[in-house]
């Protein structure tokens, strides 16, 4: 069986647990432990090819990004996450980005998502602002929500294409 790992990576509190959760297990959950980094495995079929993907949920905090860029080496697919109600987490995706373009191209496949759709009255950051940075990244961009399910599916389908072409 082919095998992918895709990297969830993003501040802190941005629901990267929430949304491999929902992909995984179609649920959400209120209050997940912030300080749990699991792999989460899930066999899918694509394009008539069964693909197991191993999703990395990472606990991300500054004091690990020396251990994130450690991380990155093995992963090959990477989705950075913030929240559409947090104005940090979206600047913080640089810290991300420039720690694992270290070790990868520039060109890694990416995908960037604003998390918490849902949070319509929360909003902090416009959809406009998501596309500007996904086209500083060069990727990408899709709103997501973890609690409602919004484009998750279709979250994991464009990263997924990256290696298996339609
Ligand atoms: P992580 O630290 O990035 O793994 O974030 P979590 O997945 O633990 O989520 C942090 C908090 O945000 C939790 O209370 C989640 O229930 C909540 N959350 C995550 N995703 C969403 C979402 O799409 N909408 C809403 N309303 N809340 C979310
Ligand atoms: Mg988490």
């Amino acid at each position: 069986d082919l095998e992918l790992k895709i990297g969830l990576f993003g501040a802190g509190a941005v629901g990267k647990s929430s949304i491999a959760i929902r992909f995984v297990e179609d649920k959400f959950i209120e209050e997940y432990d912030p300080t749990i980094e699991e792999e989460f495995r899930k066999e899918i079929d694509f394009n008539n090819k069964k693909i197991l993907l191993r999703i990395l949920d990472t606990a991300g905090c500054q004091e690990y990004w020396p251990y994130i860029e450690n991380l990155a080496r093995g992963y090959e697919l990477f989705i950075y996450v913030y929240s559409i109600t947090d104005r940090n987490s979206y600047k913080e995706i640089f810290h991300y980005y420039n720690s694992i373009k270290k070790y990868k191209s520039e060109n890694h496949p990416k995908v960037l998502i604003g998390n918490k759709s849902d949070l319509t009255m929360k909003r902090a950051i416009s959809i406009e602002e998501g596309k500007e940075l996904a086209n500083k990244l060069n990727c990408k961009f899709i709103e997501t929500s973890a609690k409602n399910g919004e484009n998750i599916n279709q979250l994991f389908y464009e990263i997924i294409s990256f290696k298996i072409p339609n």
